[in-house]
């Protein structure tokens, strides 16, 4: 993670040392903190909170640098960890002994079907039993790329051959794969063309609908996948999925090809939905649980 971040690290702490100095934190020192977090893409609203309660401690006691550091990492830390607050598991996993089905999200070339091998991955080496649904079946490259990412895993795909074979029909098949092999997570991939975004949303709300007659005995979750790179743009095309899919988490790619791995402050901020996974890398293996103690050491530090 730390060289995943490398990036963003190395503009932002070199500075804010340079900055905070020797002596205790002033003004000046504030402002161009503000500078630095917008350059990461913490994005205003976080930016805002993060300066506020920096300056209220400020103006109750003088923080020497170590202190001011530390005390920058605590506000950073609640702000990741303020949607578990009512809820809170510091460990996302699949719970055992049910369906779990956890539904992919977000616009195409963020790194979904990536995401679905690294977790398919990631499962199948903790010992759950997993599936994948091709639910891009607008693209027929996008079936074969999930099937790649499966083989690789021995995880097997439910997709249904021919193209434009309607999502919502495979990923009822896959459901009933699921429930006879007992698989414990059944992972979904989703289409992510933006072109015409009505006709994405109604598709996702249909499959959201399938998902959702499985609550009583599934656990769901509805993950947006995020592209780190695109910073605030990417923010914006996400509240276009949160009502058709529910959206319960993020996950977050290709921290490791950005210095703007601030976005994440304002994935939470802006959403009030939880990072579940940050992806950092092209491989398989990269792919890691979101820890907002471990993020924000590898941010600042
Ligand atoms: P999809 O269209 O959302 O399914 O996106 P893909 O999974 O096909 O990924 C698009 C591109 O992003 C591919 O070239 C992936 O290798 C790359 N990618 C995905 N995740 C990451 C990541 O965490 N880091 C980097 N550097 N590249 C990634």
């Amino acid at each position: 993670l730390r060289q995943g971040l490398d990036k963003t690290r190395r503009g932002f702490v070199n500075q804010l040392k340079a900055l905070i100095g020797q002596g205790p934190l002033n003004a000046d020192a504030v402002e161009s903190i503000e500078t630095l977090l917008l350059q990461a893409d913490v994005g205003i609203e976080a930016t805002d909170y993060v300066i506020e309660t920096l300056q209220t401690k400020l103006r109750q006691e003088a923080l020497p640098p170590e202190a001011a550091i530390a005390y920058l990492k605590q506000i950073l830390r609640d702000l990741l960890d303020k949607p578990f607050e009512s809820n809170y598991s510091s460990e996302f996993l699949p719970e055992s002994n049910q369906l779990n089905i956890w539904l992919l999200v977000g616009v195409n070339g963020v790194g979904k079907t990536t995401t679905i091998g690294k977790l398919a991955h990631m499962s199948q080496s903790s010992g759950y039993k997993c599936l994948i649904a091709a639910g891009d079946t607008f693209r027929a490259a996008a079936v074969e790329q999930v099937k790649v990412w499966g083989q690789r895993s021995g995880i097997e795909v439910i997709a249904n051959p021919g193209q434009n074979t309607d999502p919502a029909a495979v990923v009822f098949d896959a459901i009933s794969a699921a429930r006879s092999r007992e698989t414990e997570l059944l992972l979904v991939d989703t289409a992510g063309r933006l072109q015409n975004k009505k006709n994405l949303m109604d598709e996702l709300s249909k499959i959201r609908r399938i998902i959702d007659k499985q609550a009583s005995t599934a656990q769901i979750e509805s993950l947006l996948v995020l592209d780190a790179t695109l910073g605030q743009n990417g923010l914006r095309q996400a509240q276009v999925f949160a009502e058709a899919a529910k959206l319960s988490g993020v996950i977050l790619t290709k921290l490791d090809g950005t210095a703007k791995g601030g976005v994440a402050l304002a994935v939470v901020q802006q959403l009030g939905l939880p990072i579940r996974f940050i992806g950092a890398g092209e491989g398989i293996e990269d792919l890691r649980p979101f820890s907002s103690y471990e993020f924000v050491e590898a941010l600042l530090s």
